[in-house]
């Protein structure tokens, strides 16, 4: 059976993006390690492995959070130091949130990461940069580019592709999106996988499968923790962040018995990605 496969944003539920927090948030609210645990339990029943696009400052508060995650045998790849988009940041800044994300990782897990993956899917032609300096940072794969509109490319492919930077080949690999006579719809992960119906989630993963392509889902430990406390946000956001808030653990079980899932790291070691881009 072909493979596809999950992917978590390791953050807590505070962690959205352009919005500007004026108070700092206490302790005593933050969620990420129960939330997080959930989702490896729920791993643990099913028997599969996943990708962990970890939070560096969120790894340096919860020492223990990596840790837990690698015991399970998932893998550990960087999600960046601070949660900001990429473009606000300068090459320089970016090198830095990759060398502190890195460091952190490896201290905790004892390996590097070679995967990446931006907050909010904002890598664009607004930073061309960021593959260059992830190949010279020896990364085998990047999960930033999205095509869906407003937050992503939406002439994007669909599918994994294979891409030279600085002399290294490197593999970009989109999130799910179902295609529509309207667009791409955000049927892989957050509000749009909380959303549209179940079996069009399974009828693309099926439609990809076919092809020869992995599905890659995403999730973040705040859909799983639907009691969460919330943010005060503008409309659009706050339906993207809550608008369908239920918990997605029911959805994702299900997915779990009608299709494999790996990491991305099995996907790009053991040539499981196909070649040909479909847009
Ligand atoms: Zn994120």
């Amino acid at each position: 059976m072909f493979r596809n496969a999950l992917t978590v944003d390791v953050e807590d539920w505070y962690h959205i993006c352009g919005v500007d927090r004026i108070q700092p948030i206490p302790r005593n609210s933050w969620r990420v390690c129960r939330a997080t645990e959930r989702i490896l339990s729920l791993l643990g029943e099913s028997g599969v492995k996943a990708t962990f696009f970890v939070l560096g400052s969120v790894a340096k508060e919860e020492p223990e959070l990596v840790k837990m995650i690698a015991a399970g045998g998932h893998e550990i790849a960087s999600h960046g130091w601070s949660h900001t988009l990429i473009h606000q940041l300068t090459p320089d800044q970016f090198r830095d949130e990759l060398a502190r994300t890195e460091e952190i990782i490896l201290a905790q897990s004892g390996h590097l990461p070679i995967g990446f993956r931006a907050p909010q899917w904002s890598v664009s032609e607004r930073t061309p940069w960021v593959h260059e300096i992830l190949a010279e940072r020896d990364y085998c794969y990047d999960s930033s580019l999205s095509p869906l509109p407003f937050v992503g490319d939406r002439r994007g492919s669909r599918v994994p592709f294979r891409f030279v930077a600085a002399g290294r080949n490197m593999w970009e690999i989109p999130p799910l999106v179902t295609p529509t006579c309207f667009g791409n719809l955000p049927t892989g992960g957050g509000w749009g996988f909380r959303f549209f119906p179940l079996t069009l989630v399974a009828h693309t993963l099926e439609r990809l499968n076919a092809a020869g392509n992995p599905g890659v889902l995403y999730l973040h430990p705040r859909d799983v923790d639907p009691d969460g406390p919330r943010l005060s946000l503008p409309p659009i956001k706050r339906f993207a962040a809550y608008g369908t808030r239920n918990d997605a653990v029911p959805r994702v079980r299900s997915l779990f018995e009608r299709f494999r899932f790996t990491t991305l790291k099995e996907l790009v070691a053991n040539d499981l990605l196909h070649t040909d881009p479909i847009i």
